[in-house]
């Protein structure tokens, strides 16, 4: 959507309330005390009662927006921005651009949306042929490693550890428009605590089919993946070599730092995993086109806010 049409259509909080309610009525209301999902509409108050014990739910209540001061308008308008910028943009911009005084809900409010897109993802399984590599993203170090001398390489306290996996079809006889060999599907992006193989096999389970062919190199962290994947294919890939045989992982993995780095830079470890959530979403959706955004207002429309962290 772009942004006149935006602001047509949502002029100001009565608009934005409306629509939400339009979701949740479609969608359903559970009242959270007797799971009653009959509701009457206490239109002055704004807010559902239930039928059975008469508990009211209110219009953000069960969604990302529980809990949360900031108008309707500020979450749409967060929500457009996601899915209508091609890149990012920082918290910091957004509370310019909403002439916002405090800078933390603003924060929180993108991170709880990101949080959102990263649980909607985690329902999809990856299926057919699938590239998985390890990235290390630059992040800060984290408090309680402050001090201690820094390591070097892959270990180093200054990196966080990614696995990412992407559903990428080889192309048969030649190559896509832009030469690649392989199009691709479906993305994944995961924070992981250590590369040891049973950290990795749980991941591949969790996300991965058990029917699916699985590329990587050589790595150790990998060995098990027959038991866990219908084939394995695993091979030494000299370094000038790894953009032909898992292009889109890397790929991915140099477009999701070059973001970060343009906009988000000093990256606490513990929410690097929201900025691939977006990077991800919006990357598997890059298709959609304006539909994106009314996708994105139902995931956070229908997703608990559970988004606990502030900024330290
Ligand atoms: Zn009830």
């Amino acid at each position: 959507m772009n942004l006149l049409n935006f602001i047509s259509q949502y002029p100001d909080e009565e608009s934005c309330k409306l629509k939400l309610k339009a979701i949740r009525d479609k969608e359903g209301v559970v009242c959270r005390h007797c799971g009653g999902q009959d509701h009457y509409w206490k239109k002055d108050k704004w807010q559902y009662e239930c039928k059975t014990c008469k508990t009211r739910t209110t219009l953000r209540s069960g969604t990302v927006m529980q809990g949360s001061q900031l108008p309707f308008r500020y979450w749409f308008v967060a929500m457009h921005l996601l899915t209508s910028t091609k890149k990012s943009f920082s918290a910091m911009e957004l509370q310019r651009q909403l002439g916002h005084k405090y800078y933390e809900p603003i924060w929180a409010m993108l991170h709880k949306i990101r949080l959102a897109m990263g649980k909607r993802d985690g329902q999809y399984e990856l299926s057919g042929q699938i590239e998985l590599d390890e990235g290390f993203f630059a992040t800060e170090v984290k408090p309680e490693e402050k001090g201690k001398p820094l390591k070097r390489g892959r270990g180093s306290q200054k990196k966080t550890k990614v696995l990412v996996m992407a559903e990428s079809k080889k192309v048969e006889g030649k190559t896509t428009k832009k030469g690649r060999p392989r199009k691709v599907g479906f993305i994944k992006m995961q924070v992981i605590p250590d590369l040891k193989a049973e950290t990795i096999n749980e991941r591949v389970t969790t996300n991965v089919s058990n029917k699916a062919t699985v590329l990587t190199d050589d790595s150790t962290s990998y060995t098990d993946f027959e038991n866990i994947v219908e084939k394995h294919q695993a091979q030494v890939i000299p370094k000038e070599k790894v953009g032909e045989v898992l292009p889109w992982v890397h790929l991915a993995i140099s477009n999701a730092k070059r973001i970060l780095l343009d906009i988000h830079h000093n990256i606490k470890p513990e929410f690097l995993q929201g900025y691939l959530n977006e990077f991800c979403y919006k990357f598997n959706r890059r298709y959609f086109g304006e539909a994106m955004f009314d996708r994105l207002l139902l995931v956070s429309a229908t997703t608990k806010n559970d988004f606990r962290y502030r900024i330290r």
